[in-house]
């Protein structure tokens, strides 16, 4: 599952839609302190369904919108799109019918978050799923913060055994068993 490109609109920082293109060879993003290098990151996080605000760097869901600047007023929705590169057709049924598979979250102020695969409605839990079938997402082990190393090392051994089962690439399969058992 390749990442071609993120657009971010109304995302932190982020007030005009904004293009990531992740081109092939891409390795590093390069700016000024608070330019918004790891807002990047967390919209990735984000649009595959990141539901903690903590790991948002937020008090609550709502703090990823743009929350104003001196020039500019503050936005009632942000919207994170990620277009995915299908074209070996490695998506879930349904969504395998292009070349190209957009994920978009959408968060409304006093609404929440919708979510749209290929064009049609989903539920949070089915990008979850989408994601930790390919082995990535938003807690994928790909993605390391800032102090996430240290908290790694002082880990309780469930917890560490979840970032192992991430790395191993069973975490849906976790999370089937997980739900099989609520039922
Ligand atoms: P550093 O090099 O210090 O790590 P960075 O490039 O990673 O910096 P970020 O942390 O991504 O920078 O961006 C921080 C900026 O995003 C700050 O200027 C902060 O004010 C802005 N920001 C965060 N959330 C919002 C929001 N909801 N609305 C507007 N601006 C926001
Ligand atoms: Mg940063």
């Amino acid at each position: 599952m390749r990442f071609s490109k993120l657009r971010l609109t109304g995302f932190k920082s982020f007030v005009d839609p904004t293009d990531l293109i992740i081109a092939d060879g891409l390795t590093g993003v390069v700016g000024p302190n608070g330019c918004g290098k790891s807002n990047l990151l967390e919209a990735l996080r984000w649009v595959m369904g990141e539901n903690r605000p903590t790991a948002m760097r937020g008090g609550g869901m709502e703090d990823v919108i743009f929350a104003g600047a001196a020039t500019r007023p503050a936005r009632n929705f942000a919207e994170v799109s990620l277009q995915i590169d299908n074209s070996e057709r490695l998506a879930p049924a349904g969504f395998n019918d292009s070349d190209n598979l957009d994920i978009v979250r959408r968060i409304t102020r006093d609404v929440g978050s919708a979510y749209k695969a290929a064009g049609k409605d989903v539920r949070a839990r089915d990008v979850q799923m989408l994601f930790a079938d390919a082995s990535t997402g938003a807690h994928s082990p790909a993605l390391v913060r800032q102090g996430q190393i240290s908290e790694l090392i002082n880990a309780k051994p469930k917890n560490r055994r979840r970032i192992l089962e991430e790395a191993a690439g069973i975490s849906g399969l976790y999370a089937r068993r997980h739900e099989a058992e609520l039922k």
